[in-house]
């Protein structure tokens, strides 16, 4: 009965260590030395107790003998493996290490020894079969082994103790000592009771299944201790200042984590009292989603704060459903914040909306004292007969000019760093807008005494879809400044193009002068805005340091290039580069045909005369009217002049009008409500006139406005004489026109 109980008792051992090691190979990390050593130390012990369990209960000497040397493979195995694991723990390196490690190895050769037949005598005690070992030479090495082995990991042992500062490598220091300790006691039952009579209890194999449990709860403990995703997933739960709360399936709240209870202000049992739309305001179900992942926005009802909550499903290896993550996202001062930016946004917005409106006055307050300065030298220039005075107007004229495009550059310059320019795509002729160009740079050239020319291919196709005022825009300054900064020699503008894909054209302007030039040094600096390069040079030459900039700003807005290539003193080639749609293939032909007539000072003869047209003129200052009016003097048209608004409507209601000119900001009555006016007028005998809107208003974007607004055209201050003369002949009906006075 005893035997039996003994055997089932081993045998449980064997099976539990057994289980052991499936345990450790399925959750260890197979890739871990400690994890592996684990393992074969479970299955070493499972081995040993099977096979010596097994041997008590044998009857013939033959087959427990055959069983205990299968047994004994276990014995050696788990010495080497646990020399190996208590090595590693107690962290002994160099030669000690070798020495200990070598030494369990030794198990090997002395295994033949340790079970052959002859060397063991078999006896059958009331605690089953029993054996001891003969004495001789084998038995003396085999005790040796073990007391050396002993003696070995009692070193470590001590080792570890002594060298561990941690609490933790002391505890395992104390557990693996009571493994030896128990090991130890065992194998006194084993061998010292037959030496004082008694039967052998097999104790080595009972005690070594004790050892071995004690090492498998240090090897939990050496575990729980490393860092690891599974040991560390907790602390990082607990630690995690932002609110976690675990649902189970059913959506009932579980676990929460520190961070949820203060930010709720509950204990965590409170909070588990919760569900999650007892926690959030929400409107739908939070856990009906498609996915694995949900996000919404919603407001905390125990403390109003807006949260992004984040909601996780959590899967099982069958990918059904087992819980759900909830992280919650304080985002209140996230939201203020925005709705702050928002708010400054808006007022930046308005701020930008006022300089808009202050840069129109400004625009408006600078036209129309020009406008005077200019009509009225215009007036000087058309009816003085003396040279000299003639010349002091010229003058004045440039100067004027010089100011207007100085005015110009400083509205363009803030509307294109206010955002607030547009490029505007129409189509147009090229041929139109060179020639225009050449007309306008050809006086300022010969004035100079510069050679001016432009090189066109005859073939380049002529009507492109682009913002015309602004590619035009660009290469006006950028010849300009080519005139400017030459002082003898010439200008020439050398157009070519390459055909792209989708009737696109890839059109290149050169405009190389023999001028100054520019330093190496400086080129960078070009396009920067207010810098002028070249002082020395360049002092006495006009400029504001803008023009350049803003050739650079709008060809970014049209997705074009310029480049520079200068040698200094000897001149330079400005290359824009730009893109623009082919609308009709028509080549451009030669430019030339018509230069002639540009030569020479001409004097004023006007485009037309036009008697029996009634004009009617509204603009709230005298001096623009005289300007108007003088300006229009040789058409020979009837100007009625008008101060406001309100006369403009009494006006109308007394004659019949062909044209009206409106000044456009006039106080009381501005342009617009003085047009709304007109047009609802029951009395209005003009009714069909042409309404010209004339503004000091230049800003980009205007002309748009104002036509939006009803006027049949628009002019800009200040006006330019010829300039109006042609727009008015467009509103001239045939029979009122005289054209003879063109030539
Ligand atoms: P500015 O009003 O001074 O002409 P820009 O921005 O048009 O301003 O030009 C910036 C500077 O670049 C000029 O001051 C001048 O020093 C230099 N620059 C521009 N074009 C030329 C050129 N064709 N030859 C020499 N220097 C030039």
């Amino acid at each position: 009965m005893v035997v039996e109980l003994l055997f089932l008792s081993i045998y449980s051992c064997a099976v539990i260590t057994f289980c052991i090691g499936f345990i450790v190979w399925q959750k260890g990390n197979r890739k871990n030395l400690i994890d592996r050593l684990c393992f074969v130390m479970a299955l070493c012990s499972g081995w040993w107790s099977l096979f010596f369990g097994l041997v008590l209960v044998q009857t013939e000497e033959k087959t427990a003998a055959l069983l205990r040397s299968l047994g004994m493979i276990g014995v050696f195995a788990l010495i080497i493996c646990i020399t190996y694991m208590m090595a590693y723990w107690s962290g002994v390196q160099g030669k000690t290490r070798r020495f200990v490690i070598g030494f369990a190895w030794l198990g090997i050769p002395l295994y033949p020894l340790t079970v052959q037949k002859s060397h063991i005598a078999f006896e059958m005690t009331s605690y089953g079969m029993s054996y001891q070992m003969n004495s001789g030479i084998w038995s003396l090495a085999y005790a040796f082994y073990d007391v050396v082995i002993a003696l070995n990991l009692l070193m470590l042992v001590l080792y570890m103790r002594r060298k561990s500062t941690r609490r933790r490598e002391k505890v395992m220091a104390y557990n693996l000592l009571a493994c030896l300790v128990i090991v130890g006691l065992g194998s006194i039952l084993d061998t010292v009771m037959p030496l004082v009579g008694l039967a052998a209890f097999p104790g080595s194999t009972i005690g070594q299944f004790i050892a071995v449990m004690a090492l498998y709860q240090t090897y939990l403990f050496y575990k729980r201790s490393q860092m690891n995703l599974e040991n560390m997933s907790q602390f990082v739960y607990y630690s995690v200042d932002e609110p976690v709360f675990l649902f189970d399936e059913t959506e009932k709240l579980c676990i929460v984590n520190n961070g949820a209870t203060v930010f709720l202000e509950m204990d965590a049992e409170e909070c588990c009292r919760l569900s999650l739309q007892q926690i959030f305001e929400l409107s739908r179900d939070p856990f009906r989603f498609q996915g694995s992942k949900n996000r919404v926005e919603a407001r905390c009802i125990q403390n109003h704060n807006i949260c992004s909550v984040s909601i996780d499903k959590i899967y099982d290896d069958y990918h059904d459903v087992i819980g759900y993550i909830v992280i919650v996202h304080d985002i209140t001062e996230r939201v203020h914040m925005t709705e702050r930016l928002e708010q400054e946004r808006k007022r930046a917005d308005k701020a930008n909306e006022a300089k808009g409106v202050f840069l129109a006055n400004m625009s408006h307050e600078i036209r129309t004292p020009i406008n005077a300065v200019m009509g009225m030298n215009e007036m000087i220039i058309r009816e003085c007969e003396e040279d000299t005075i003639l010349e002091y107007a010229q003058n004045i004229r440039d100067a004027s000019k010089t100011l207007l495009a100085l005015i110009n550059d400083i509205l363009d310059f803030s509307k294109i760093e206010s955002g607030m320019m547009e490029v505007v795509e129409e189509a147009y002729s090229l041929r139109a807008m060179l020639k225009a160009l050449e007309k306008e740079c050809s006086m300022r050239a010969e004035a100079k005494g510069l050679a001016l020319r432009f090189i066109v291919p005859a073939d380049t196709p002529n009507v492109l879809l682009g913002d015309e005022v602004r590619v035009r825009q660009v290469l006006l300054n950028i010849l300009t400044n080519a005139i400017k900064y030459t002082i003898k020699g010439s200008v020439t503008l050398t157009v070519s193009y390459e055909r792209k894909e989708n009737r696109q054209l890839q059109l290149t302007f050169a405009v190389t002068d023999t001028g100054i030039g520019i330093k190496e040094e400086n080129i960078g600096r070009l396009f920067d805005k207010f810098d002028r390069v070249n002082e020395e040079q360049i002092h006495a030459i006009e400029g504001s340091g803008l023009g350049l900039s803003i050739v650079d700003r709008l060809l970014k807005l049209m997705h074009g290039t310029v480049k520079v290539e200068s040698t200094f003193g000897e001149g330079s080639t400005f290359t824009v580069s730009l893109t623009q749609q082919i609308i009709e293939d028509q080549p451009i032909g030669s430019l030339h045909e018509e230069r002639k007539e540009q030569g020479g000072r001409k004097r004023y003869a006007p485009q037309f005369i036009a008697p029996r047209m009634k004009v009617l003129v509204v603009d709230d200052n005298k001096v623009n009217l005289t300007v108007v009016k003088g300006l229009l003097r040789k058409t020979r048209m009837q100007i009625t002049c008008v101060l406001s608004g309100k006369e403009c409507l009494e006006a109308v209601r007394q004659e019949e009008y062909h044209i009206i000119l409106l000044d456009y900001m006039m106080p009381e009555m501005d342009g617009a409500e003085t047009l709304q006016r007109l047009k609802e007028m029951p009395d209005n005998k003009s009714r069909e006139a042409a309404v010209i809107v004339l503004t000091a208003n230049a800003m980009a974007g205007m002309k748009e406005m104002y036509l939006e607004q009803g006027f049949d055209a628009y002019i800009s201050k200040p006006i330019d004489g010829t300039a109006l003369e042609r727009l008015l002949m467009e509103y001239i009906p045939e029979e009122y026109l005289n054209r003879e006075a063109e030539e």
